[in-house]
């Protein structure tokens, strides 16, 4: 099982380039298992035991397997993670020719580590929006090729470079694209009206606007000399995402369980679709008996938030706290912060352990060194949204916001095999 997973990833990370696209591909992977679209402007007609899936945005997804019975009896089981990662991110206007070659401008989306991004071999993915016979449309494109490049300055040229080196993200990240000729002037628009020929058939008048990140081609892999670990761009937090689907896919189970992936929480999560929007509360104003009704069906519910851990680095242990780091291939980390920055309690970590427990999966706890900052996740945001009791938890990971993360290929298996201990959780506390 494993093994499967570990592959099933690698091919989940590959077709998942952007949000955009690990939206479209967790829709096919719940389509292929039956799972029905509901549109948020048409109304609902939804079936006990019905499964159920919403996107926003086509960037923002939640999956709904309704149970037999009522979920005000049982409450709902609810895992959230975040379909967005850190990447460069192509400018309205992003063409510059300099010294004969074509480069894009690039607006650097969340907190990127830049210094991975130099000399990969980068495509260009995401959504395009355009007018074909008088209408408004969109499609995703993927270049799927290594079209562009951000080359290192050499160190001959920088002689300081291994001593630290402020990146300037105005200057020193546009990608060379192209050679031209001094008086050629290439239109990125009509780039992209040639791919959505290539790649859709289909013949725009004009592209209008688009959201478009560079990636690195590189697929994810197995590394290690024992293969003890997966390198990939994105685990943060596609890792989870899939974790979640394989976990709701196995879960057959009679309680009503939630799957939400959500965009913009590298950015604060403060959109439309995302976690601090009103997604996830409307659809489930929609899914469950309103008024009293609503409200205990919230407070019999739980939440797992699920997002990568920092593991402990052997380079850099002294960044983790003594007694707190988290290990690769250790099991799942429950995150605990009091000040909130996770959402979690002694209650929905003592639940969690539990789970964990039953399973016989190890499980780790994580919190920050007091004397730094923590992140945070969508479990608080959620939390306060919802007013839903949350867990924060998630595998514990390596260079998280690189272009290349790693994390243990052991731990995936142990996170789906206790999440869908949770999905058919008969009782929760
Ligand atoms: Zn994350």
């Amino acid at each position: 099982m494993r093994d499967a997973l570990n592959a099933g990833l690698i091919e989940f990370l590959k077709a998942s380039p952007t949000p955009f696209h690990a939206t479209a591909s967790l829709v096919q992977r719940l389509e292929a298992a039956g799972y029905q679209r509901l549109d948020e402007r048409e109304s609902w007609a939804t079936v006990p035991g019905g499964r159920y899936y919403v996107t926003r945005n086509d960037s923002s997804i939640i999956a709904v397997k309704l149970g037999k019975q009522s979920p005000l009896i049982g409450g709902i089981r609810m895992v959230g993670a975040h379909t967005d990662s850190p990447c460069l991110r192509v400018k309205p206007q992003p063409e510059l020719q300099r010294q004969g070659f074509l480069q894009l401008g690039v607006e650097v989306y969340g907190g990127a580590l830049l210094a991975p991004w130099f000399d990969r071999d980068l495509s260009l993915a995401g959504r395009v929006t355009f007018r074909r016979d008088g209408k408004v449309e969109s499609a995703l494109v993927d270049f799927k090729l290594p079209i562009a490049i951000i080359p290192n300055l050499a160190i001959h040229l920088n002689r300081t470079a291994n001593e630290g080196w402020q990146i300037n993200p105005q200057n020193e990240l546009p990608p060379i694209l192209a050679q031209v000729a001094g008086d050629e002037r290439i239109d990125f628009r009509a780039l992209l009206t040639e791919q959505l020929a290539r790649e859709h058939e289909l013949n725009a008048d004009v592209v209008l606007d688009y959201e478009l990140s560079f990636y690195d081609t590189q697929s994810a892999a197995l590394i290690g000399l024992n293969g003890d670990f997966i390198a990939g761009a994105r685990l943060d937090n596609l890792l989870s995402c899939y974790a979640g689907l394989q976990a709701l896919l196995s879960a057959d189970s009679d309680e009503t369980c939630v799957l939400v992936c959500t965009d913009h929480e590298e950015v604060g999560s403060c959109s439309a679709c995302g976690a601090d929007g009103p997604m996830l509360e409307q659809t489930l104003q929609r899914l469950l008996p309103d008024g009293d009704d609503y409200v205990r069906t919230i407070q019999r519910s739980l939440m797992v938030s699920a997002d990568n851990a920092h593991g402990v680095h052997p380079n850099y242990a002294d960044k983790h706290d003594g007694n707190h780091g988290p290990k690769l291939n250790a099991g799942p980390v429950i995150k605990v912060n009091n000040n909130q920055r996770y959402a979690t309690n002694s209650e929905t970590a003592g639940f969690f352990r539990h789970l964990c427990m039953a399973e016989e999966v190890p499980v780790q706890s994580f919190v920050v060194r007091s004397d730094m900052g923590c992140g945070s996740t969508i479990g608080p945001i959620t939390a306060s949204h919802l007013g839903v009791r949350t867990v924060d938890i998630g595998l514990p990971t390596f260079a998280m916001h690189s272009i290349r993360e790693l994390c243990g290929s052991h731990d995936l298996a142990h996170l789906v095999k206790v999440l869908g201990a949770f999905y058919r959780s008969r009782e929760l506390p």
